[in-house]
């Protein structure tokens, strides 16, 4: 069993010119690297679910069905458009889960991942990729209501909250200024709504200044070695140490331009690239600081785990490269499990 510490479905449904992706996702094969039947395939009882509004210019040059619905002379969101748009993600994983029955849920706690387990159902933990949309603690308090439990302040471009991070190769992860004073006051405000604080996108001086301030475990929900593979969006040893003395955890990412030495996307990139990283972090995090964030339907991946119902082939061969049936779970699902209960509080 797998829970996946990160993937973008629900920003793949909103770019999709699919119809009725909701139903698409529940009945069909999806182009992408996510359906229901692939989850259930690759034995992924859950994950963490990305509300992210895909850059501007991304948009305009691969769905041009949405971008049609802006001004002409735009050359960004407004604020309310970027609201409009997490909504609208929100919306399809409350379809999805409407219209699953019972085969897929939205979990606010423990206790619905638990249940979740035990009934093969798909547990969503929704999380926001930058939170640039929200302006007022009360729309957080909104978002919590809604399901939201885990939060990344700062994508890759600069926001009210930080100063962006750029994922640059070969490039060390200390791109500039952190996080701005209103950033620092909101990783604290996460905190107090006992949320998941996400440092996946956050650069280094933005690393630093979180684990100042948080008391709950860090987080890297889809973050991989930095010197395995020089990309800014990699952790210095000094921050897995870091993450590793707050309890937190280290989800790995499967796109191979965040595992390769090369910094290359390349579909020829065996399993050991990535065991390189699992070893690496047992050593610096320990065995209850390693798990997955795939990045599926985000990240380039490659034909050795193309899309999630591969999970199974890759743990496979993690039990023939050597990890015993223990770790294995742990880093399958029993660290999220774990960070969760920590953080939650319930
Ligand atoms: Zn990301």
């Amino acid at each position: 069993m797998v829970f996946d510490g990160h993937n973008d479905l629900l920003a793949r449904l909103w770019l999709s010119s699919h119809k009725d992706p909701v139903g698409a996702f529940l009945h069909e094969t999806l182009d992408g690297q996510i359906d229901l039947h692939r989850c259930q395939q690759g034995r992924v009882f859950g994950g963490l679910f990305a509300i992210f509004v895909p850059p501007f210019d991304y948009v305009k040059a691969n769905a041009p069905h949405i971008i049609v619905h802006y001004a002409d002379h735009q050359t960004d969101y407004t604020t309310m458009q970027r609201y409009d748009i997490c909504m609208a993600q929100f919306e399809y994983a409350q379809q999805i889960e409407y219209r699953s029955q019972g085969q897929v849920k939205i979990c606010r706690s423990v206790a619905d991942i638990n249940a979740c387990m035990q009934q093969q159902c798909l547990a969503m933990v929704l999380h926001l990729e930058g939170a640039e949309a929200l302006t007022e603690l009360s729309q957080l308090d909104a978002w919590h209501a809604l399901g939201l439990r885990s939060v990344g302040l700062v994508w890759n471009q600069p926001s009210q909250f930080g100063h962006g991070l750029q994922a640059k190769f070969p490039h060390s992860p200390n791109t500039g200024l952190g996080l701005t004073e209103l950033g620092q006051t909101w990783v604290l405000a996460c905190e107090e709504r006992s949320m998941l604080v996400d440092v996946s996108h956050m650069n280094e001086q933005a690393f630093w200044q979180t684990q100042q301030c948080l008391t709950q475990p860090i987080v890297a929900t889809h973050s991989n070695v930095h010197a395995i593979c020089p990309q800014a969006r990699n952790l210095l040893d000094t921050q897995l140490i870091a993450v590793k003395a707050s309890g937190g955890v280290v989800g790995v990412n499967f796109d191979t331009a965040f595992l390769r030495s090369d910094g290359k996307r390349n579909k020829d990139t065996p399993y050991e690239v990535m065991f390189a990283h699992l070893d690496y972090l047992l050593e610096y995090v320990g065995e209850q600081g390693v798990a997955f964030g795939s990045d599926y339907d985000g990240g380039f991946m490659s034909a050795h785990w193309p899309s999630i119902d591969y999970f199974p082939r890759l743990i496979d061969a993690l039990s023939d490269y050597g990890y015993r049936d223990t770790r294995i779970e742990n880093i399958c699902y029993k660290n999220w499990h774990a960070v969760f209960n920590r953080i939650w509080k319930s």
